[in-house]
């Protein structure tokens, strides 16, 4: 576990980082948004982490991400959006709508009804992200790139979400650059469908890009980006 001036120094390099990653690509740093992503970190650090200015954080498990939104509740801390960023069952969706910023990992049309039906009970317009496998690994969840305009098409019918982008888990690798490929084929595609002008479809957001290769994601064009290990160190698996 990192200590608070660890965190502090990991987030001042993601943030130098971003910026240089911006300024190659000529864009603007506020374009982009960092998702601190804590899972299997204890509130301890989330609090180190807050206190050294983060208020944006990404969980990938319901459960875990409830408790840690209660926590900071329980406390009167109001000002942090979650995102959650992993896998979504249909049935934990009720546990989540109305609390998180948005759900980056909508991949079939049963989630995304199920996530429309709850936030119509609650009375909310949740945003969602469509999520590719864009590498095509049998390990990975999402959309085949080729299914993505038909599904977003599908869903767009659905009055209580809203479609701002796509989101991909790119494959693991030691060299950032060969996943460049991957990032531009996502940034393409999302303006090939901002491009048919669906309703309710706006493909403003892109998540993409994490520790190894938010630099490189940035460039093709991510406007979120996901970094967990480079702010919080190495993640321990043995805390539930
Ligand atoms: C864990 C996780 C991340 C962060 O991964 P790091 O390599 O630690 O930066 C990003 N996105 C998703 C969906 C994750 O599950």
């Amino acid at each position: 576990m990192l200590t608070e001036q660890e965190i502090k120094e990991n987030l001042q390099e993601v943030e130098e980082n971003i910026c240089k990653a911006a300024a190659k690509a000529g864009r603007d740093r506020s374009e982009i948004k960092l998702i601190s992503v804590s899972k299997n970190n204890t509130v301890d650090v989330l609090e180190s982490a807050y206190r050294c200015g983060v208020r944006v954080f990404g969980e990938n498990r319901v459960q875990e991400l409830v408790g840690k939104m209660d926590h900071f509740e329980e406390q009167g801390i109001k000002d942090i959006e979650w995102h959650l960023i992993g896998h979504l069952q249909t049935n934990k969706v009720k546990y989540i709508i109305g609390r998180v910023a948005m759900i980056h990992s909508v991949d079939s049309e049963k989630l995304a009804k199920a996530i429309d039906d709850e936030s119509a009970k609650k009375g909310v317009v949740t945003d969602i992200l469509v999520e590719l496998n864009i590498g095509d690994e049998e390990s990975k969840f999402g959309l085949d790139f080729d299914n993505t305009l038909e599904f977003v098409e599908k869903i767009a019918g659905f009055k209580h979400i809203r479609v701002k982008g796509l989101m991909c888990v790119a494959p693991y690798t030691d060299d950032p650059e060969e996943n460049r490929q991957f990032f531009s084929k996502m940034k393409k595609l999302s303006v090939d469908i901002a491009n048919k002008n669906i309703d309710n479809v706006s493909m403003c957001e892109l998540s993409m890009g994490m520790t190894g290769d938010y630099m490189v994601a940035i460039e093709e064009g991510a406007t979120c980006v996901r970094v967990g290990t480079g702010i919080f160190g190495k993640r321990d698996y043995s805390i539930k």
